[in-house]
């Protein structure tokens, strides 16, 4: 069994999470912070082995330096803060390990991946994210790393990202790229934050094994 507990319990991403972790044989959810709920990471950490944070760009930071001091590892959902204050804590023989992803759904990482595939081979690209009107950073995590990773890709400037924000969205982003007579759009489209679980549970049940942290994205478990 691996312990863990869930920083913005309450939440959107974090309510879904606790859900799957109680439902996984091999997890036990043992800590819930959250001010809804009037927890604080300092007492959800209990004995966990690993902390997972879905909260918010100003408190994930030291949420996540909280629980590699007390020798929890952690596993980041949460987008649009700098995680470069981190590596000063993970990283070293007997630290806790961190695992980053802007985006936990299988669909993203693979449209991320082909985006970056697709790119030297193109002359220009835009990306599109869309979102629900609640969500607090723009451009969005998964969109900057797919800019990220396509600049990597080409040598070249990140492609301009566009943000929309709309009630009835969860998570869409489309990666356009244009050429002399023709276009090919990179499209993923998340309709449940379900979609999102298999991989948390993948990070939770393999952070504590990574053979270098920090660890920025989940095609590192996955290809
Ligand atoms: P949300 O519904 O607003 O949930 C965030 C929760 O965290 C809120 O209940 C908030 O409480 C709580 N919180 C704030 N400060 C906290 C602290 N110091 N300790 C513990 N809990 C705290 O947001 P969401 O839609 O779940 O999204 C959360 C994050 O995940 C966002 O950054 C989003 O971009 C990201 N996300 C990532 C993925 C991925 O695959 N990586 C997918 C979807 C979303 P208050 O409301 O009282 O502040």
């Amino acid at each position: 069994m691996i312990r863990v507990a869930v920083a913005g319990a309450a939440g959107r991403m974090g309510a879904t999470t606790c859900e799957a972790i109680e439902g996984a044989d091999d997890l036990q959810l043992t800590g819930r912070a959250d001010p809804l709920l009037g927890t604080e990471v300092a007492d959800a950490l209990g004995d966990a082995e690993v902390l997972v944070d879905f909260t918010t760009p100003e408190t994930a930071l030291a949420n996540a330096l909280q629980a590699l001091r007390a020798g929890v590892h952690v596993v980041i959902g949460t987008t649009g803060f700098d995680p470069a204050p981190l590596a000063a804590e993970t990283g070293a023989q007997g630290q806790p390990n961190v695992l980053i992803a802007p985006n936990f759904a299988i669909g993203a990482v693979l449209m991320m991946r082909f985006a970056e595939q697709a790119a030297p081979h193109m002359a220009k690209a835009e990306i599109i994210e869309l979102h629900h009107d609640r969500k607090l950073d723009a451009p969005s995590g998964t969109a900057a790393r797919t800019a990220e990773l396509m600049a990597k890709a080409t040598g070249g400037e990140e492609p301009p990202i566009h943000s929309v924000r709309l009630p009835g969205l969860v998570a869409n982003q489309e990666v356009l790229l244009g050429d002399l007579g023709q276009t090919l759009s990179i499209r993923h489209d998340t309709t449940s934050r379900e979609s999102f679980m298999p991989g948390v549970l993948l990070a939770v049940r393999r952070v504590g094994a990574l053979e270098r942290s920090p660890v920025v994205g989940l095609e590192h478990l996955l290809f």
